[in-house]
């Protein structure tokens, strides 16, 4: 049976000249169940311990509907200023351009204070990877380039990305840019598996962009699947865990991995015992068939 490879420990960003662990850690869920710095402190010890060094955060990450704006990236400032030596240690990503109530902003106005507002609660002087978090269908892509492209060569930011851009939106943005983006972060998952085929994926190949998947569990879902087709999902990948010693959420997480186009996902989970346990996806080996397998339980229709 055909084997794929299996997933290297680190892979390049992109284009750019960080080497970062082939899957990462997220923070949306952060600031929620009133998390302290002390605890945010464990959980990035739990990822670094484990070599996941890539970390993802947003301004938005802490936002309930009414308040908490900029507290995911408070608490991590917290740690990041109470133990300087682990900036060095992570490849720090975070992410702007919502600005609640508005949908979404990327006036130049807008993002030149966005991105120094998150470096002061980050309490850091620069960030690695500085992403879009969603297309502002209002702003002009040559507009949002020029204030990108002055933040990297300021030194506030060292790579760029978007996330949840359409693949006609990244070669936009693209186009007018100086300082190519490197990622790309739509959501993907074994049930969330429609950028395999429109195109997204295809495109981060072409321009060299490294997917990072949001939601690689959608949202906690394959962990406690309800309908029949999560159900089938579900099933398809515990025979490669069951075979493999592994739970499901890894196999998950390897499903994605295995993928050509080197997607990082990114792990939702705020349990430090279940975020270290993520790194034995580097370990987990698909054949062509069990992963064809997990895609068509998805599809819910044969392939053709
Ligand atoms: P996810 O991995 O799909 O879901 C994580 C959720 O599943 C957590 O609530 C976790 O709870 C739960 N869960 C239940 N059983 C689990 C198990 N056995 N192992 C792991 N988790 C389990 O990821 P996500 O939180 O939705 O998203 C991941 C990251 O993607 C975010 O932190 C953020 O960085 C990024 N994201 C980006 C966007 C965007 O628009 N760019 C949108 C959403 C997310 P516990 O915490 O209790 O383990």
């Amino acid at each position: 049976m055909s084997e794929l490879p299996l997933p290297p420990a680190t892979r390049r960003l992109g284009r750019s000249d960080f080497e970062v662990s082939s899957i990462a850690w997220g923070m949306w869920r952060l600031a929620e169940n009133g998390r302290t710095a002390a605890d945010t402190a464990k959980l990035v010890h739990a990822a670094l311990d484990a070599g996941i060094t890539f970390l993802d955060t947003a301004d938005i990450y802490g936002f309930d509907g009414s308040g908490g704006f900029g507290d995911a990236e408070v608490l991590l400032g917290e740690v990041l200023a109470a133990e300087p030596c682990l900036r060095g240690r992570m490849v720090l990503a975070t992410k702007g351009g919502i600005l609640p109530p508005l949908p979404y902003d990327q006036s130049a106005d807008y993002l030149r204070k966005a991105i120094e507002a998150s470096l002061r609660r980050l309490k850091v002087d620069s960030v690695d990877l500085w992403q879009i978090h969603r297309p502002d269908i209002l702003a002009h892509p040559q507009e949002t380039a020029r204030v990108l492209d002055d933040a990297v060569a300021s030194g506030k930011i060292k790579a760029l990305g978007v996330s949840n851009f359409t693949p006609a939106q990244i070669a936009a943005l693209n186009h007018f840019l100086g300082h190519k983006l490197v990622t790309t972060q739509p959501e993907i998952s074994p049930l969330r598996i429609d950028c395999f085929e429109n195109g997204e994926l295809d495109q981060a190949m072409m321009l060299g962009l490294t997917p990072l998947a949001w939601s690689p569990l959608s949202g906690g879902r394959l962990a406690a699947p309800e309908t029949p087709r999560d159900k089938a999902v579900a099933a398809a990948l515990d025979v490669v865990a069951e075979a493999q010693g592994v739970s499901r959420t890894v196999a998950a997480y390897s499903w994605l991995m295995a993928h050509p186009a080197g997607i990082i996902p990114i792990i939702g989970s705020q349990n430090a015992a279940r975020i270290a346990e993520g790194a034995q996806a580097l370990t987990v080996r698909w054949t062509r068939a069990d992963w064809y397998a997990v895609l068509v339980a998805a599809r819910g229709v044969p392939l053709p």
